[in-house]
């Protein structure tokens, strides 16, 4: 029976002591204020305190919590609620070392709820606490490079790890390299801070961690002598940390940064937190280096190191990134009209050393500011410009010549530019973009093309022309239609000029520009000219076999057929086969040939006109080559553009057409007028020096069963 408090208190200490005791674990009695008022040998042997030693003291004091007032009073809290609870928490051992201790505590009450004790088992969990808290950074690390975190999130789980095993004494920060910079990292624990210290990167007082990246393995007593910004100065003098251990890391021999542990208790490093430590270093090692082939991986995958910017699908990738809405903007696509023709004559490298040159005076460019460049394909460069629509005008920079394989050459750009219409995707305005370059590729005398909607019609239908452009080369069904040249005066003809022309039976009429175009990109057009080379040649032997009157015929050579190695070989070799005179033949070539290599052009002039055969500069006057080229090559005809003709009523377009006319006279160039339409453009052709012409004037191109009429 039970007479009074104090013997009841008694009996109670007594039964919790034989509890304790028959436990065989270390273990204390705390009284209602949390003071120690018994503790058996095995605590002893745990803690390294005596029980004297400890009596009546705080538990928060001798376990090593006292400092964190916040910690102790919640535990409190939590003890007076009378059920039995647990703990973990970080103890100090008599001589500093820290440990992870499970604290399991049974409380003793009266009937009153009078707290009268508790019986404190303390169990040192260090080995399985580190071990069970390396696996889950171990898995937190895995899954963030699995899910391709950044380095610095997967260095924050460390930072967080470190901060759960010393909580509430232990706040950790990472501090490493970066691109030539310093990066701090901490855990969300350090919130207040978190924000504050990302802003540190900016900042050119954030250097001063660099002390601690040449720093070894050591221990700060005092937070004075670190190298801290305020800001985390302040945040460790309210948390009362006041210490510092930093360990290095370092990754294949090299220092990459320093993990910084701020604590708050005087505490020596216990040996299983170092090997946790070094573990750590392991999984670091891996996100670094997972970090740094990621880096490469991007590298390859994102950017062009040829031109020294990012490729398309960095481009891409960056803009997508921003994640706002593409509704204003620009995407310019630039491409050398030569492109294709250099790489051809002097290889990848060159062409990709044009681009950079190019790339570089389009820096240079003031309205380039806020313009993202980017590398479109092997050919083309990328401008892309978000929330206003500008595009960048590229006559400027194409003033001077570029420096192609030592030589000072001139070189046109080709521009397809598109503007964003309603979201995106960016993909979508990129494809614009390329449909409407390739409209401007196509047609010699346009530079800059805009994407509309139609462009996507005309996209399909050079896919079919494409399809089918094959059979038709396979099968020869290409027909040759030829117009005659004409003296204006006499109207004589005096030479014709063959076309192709393509009736497909799917696709129907088929115009030459369109199909020409087509062809060269498929690289195909040597073909497509062979064919009516030698329908023109089949013919001529025909005529000549008969003894009937035969004129030159002009046949059109693309530029990759003119430089194709084999062209004058092949060209002979036809001739030979149908028994034709090199003299009948005049090979017309555009203007824009000499702009790539005038060098080699010039050479293949020279045998072609050595082997007896005439060349003609076709659509002179619109290409930007200057005339003094003409003076290198040995042409014997030159044949004004259409575009010349037509506008020859305007004054300016009569002079320039004056002046050529009379280069050519001097260069004793034979000079015929092309697309002449009406009486007046042949006579003021005429009063100006040009007496040869072709045009739907005097006859319209024609199959060559028609031609034979008028012969
Ligand atoms: P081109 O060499 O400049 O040929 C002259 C073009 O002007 C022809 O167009 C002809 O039909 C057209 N034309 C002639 N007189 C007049 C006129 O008075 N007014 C107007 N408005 N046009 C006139 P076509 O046949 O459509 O050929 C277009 C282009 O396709 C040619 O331009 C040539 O560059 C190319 N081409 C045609 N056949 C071949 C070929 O066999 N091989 C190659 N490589 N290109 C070819
Ligand atoms: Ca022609
Ligand atoms: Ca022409």
């Amino acid at each position: 029976m039970i007479e009074n408090n104090t013997t009841n208190m008694e009996t109670i200490f007594q039964v919790a002591k034989n509890l304790g005791n028959q436990a065989k674990k270390p273990y204390v009695i705390l009284n209602h204020l949390f003071q120690v008022v018994h503790s058996n040998d095995l605590y002893t042997q745990l803690t390294g305190f005596e029980a004297e030693e400890i009596y009546l003291q705080h538990y928060a004091t001798i376990s090593g919590n006292y400092k964190s007032t916040d910690h102790t009073r919640k535990i409190e809290a939590e003890l007076n609620k009378g059920a039995l609870s647990v703990f973990e928490v970080v103890h100090i051992h008599r001589d500093n070392r820290s440990f992870t201790s499970k604290l399991t505590c049974i409380p003793f009450q009266l009937h009153d709820n009078n707290m009268v004790c508790h019986v404190v088992f303390i169990e040192d969990i260090t080995g399985e606490k580190l071990k069970s808290a390396y696996k889950e950074v171990e898995q937190s690390i895995f899954t963030a490079i699995e899910k391709r975190k950044s380095l610095t999130y997967q260095l924050q789980i460390i930072c967080s790890a470190i901060d759960c095993l010393f909580y509430p004494r232990g706040f950790t920060t990472i501090v490493w390299h970066k691109e030539n910079k310093i990066k701090v990292v901490a855990s969300s624990a350090l919130q207040g801070m978190k924000s504050n210290i990302s802003l540190y990167a900016a900042d050119p007082r954030y250097g001063i961690y660099e002390d601690f990246l040449s720093a070894d393995v050591q221990t700060y007593e005092n937070l004075e002598e670190l190298p801290l910004v305020d800001a985390h100065r302040q945040f460790a003098q309210e948390q009362a940390l006041e210490k510092c251990f930093v360990y290095p890391i370092q990754i294949q021999q090299q220092r990459i940064g320093a993990i910084i542990l701020l604590f708050n208790a005087d505490t020596k490093q216990n040996q299983p937190y170092i090997d946790f430590f070094d573990k750590l270093f392991a999984l670091l090692e891996l996100a670094y280096n997972f970090d740094k082939q990621q880096k490469q991986l991007n590298n390859i995958a994102y950017f062009d190191h040829a031109l020294d910017i990012p490729n398309r699908a960095g481009i891409l990738r960056n803009i997508e990134a921003l994640g706002i809405p593409l509704t204003v903007g620009t995407i310019q696509l630039i491409e050398p009209t030569e492109f294709s023709r250099i790489v051809e004559l002097y290889g990848r490298d060159v062409g990709d050393q044009l681009l950079k040159q190019i790339v570089e005076r389009l820096n240079g460019l003031a309205e380039m500011k806020n313009v993202r460049i980017g590398r479109m394909s092997s050919a083309s460069i990328m401008l892309v410009t978000i929330g206003k629509q500008q595009e960048i005008q590229t006559a400027s920079i194409l003033e001077k010549p570029f420096l192609i394989n030592n030589e000072q050459l001139f070189v046109t750009c080709k521009n397809g530019i598109a503007h964003f219409q309603e979201q995106g995707p960016i993909e979508e305005y990129m494809r614009h973009a390329e449909g409407a370059l390739t409209l401007a590729k196509q047609q010699n005398t346009v530079d800059v093309c805009y994407y509309d909607s139609r462009h996507d019609e005309k996209m399909k239908r050079d896919m079919q022309i494409l399809n089918h452009l094959a059979a038709a080369i396979k099968e020869r069904i290409f027909e040759v239609y030829i117009q005659p040249k004409v003296d204006v005066r006499t109207r004589e003809i005096i030479a014709f000029e063959a076309l192709a022309r393509w009736e497909d039976p799917e696709l129907g009429f088929v115009p030459p520009d369109q199909f020409i175009a087509i062809a060269e990109k498929a690289g195909w057009v040597d073909k497509v000219d062979a064919i009516i080379l030698e329908k023109v040649l089949v013919w001529l032997q025909q005529r000549i076999q008969r003894g009937e009157r035969v004129t030159p015929v002009a046949i059109n050579i693309s530029p990759s057929h003119f430089y194709k190695k084999t062209f004058i070989e092949e060209l002979i070799q036809l001739m030979a086969k149908y028994e034709v005179n090199h003299s009948l033949l005049i090979i017309e070539v555009t203007e824009n040939l000499g702009l790539v290599n005038i060098e080699q052009a010039e050479k293949i002039i020279y045998r072609l006109n050595e082997a007896g055969f005439q060349v003609s500069v076709d659509d002179f006057g619109i290409g930007h080559s200057s005339l003094s080229y003409l003076q290198k090559l040995a042409f014997s005809e030159l044949k004004i553009d259409r575009s010349f003709t037509s506008r020859l009523h305007e004054e300016s377009t009569f002079a320039i057409v004056r002046s050529i006319i009379q280069i050519a006279q001097n260069l004793k160039f034979r000079l015929v007028a092309e697309g002449v339409e009406t009486s007046e453009q042949a006579e003021a052709l005429l009063d100006l020096g040009c007496s040869i012409a072709q045009g739907y004037l005097f006859y319209k191109p024609m199959p060559l069963s028609e031609a034979e009429k008028y012969m």
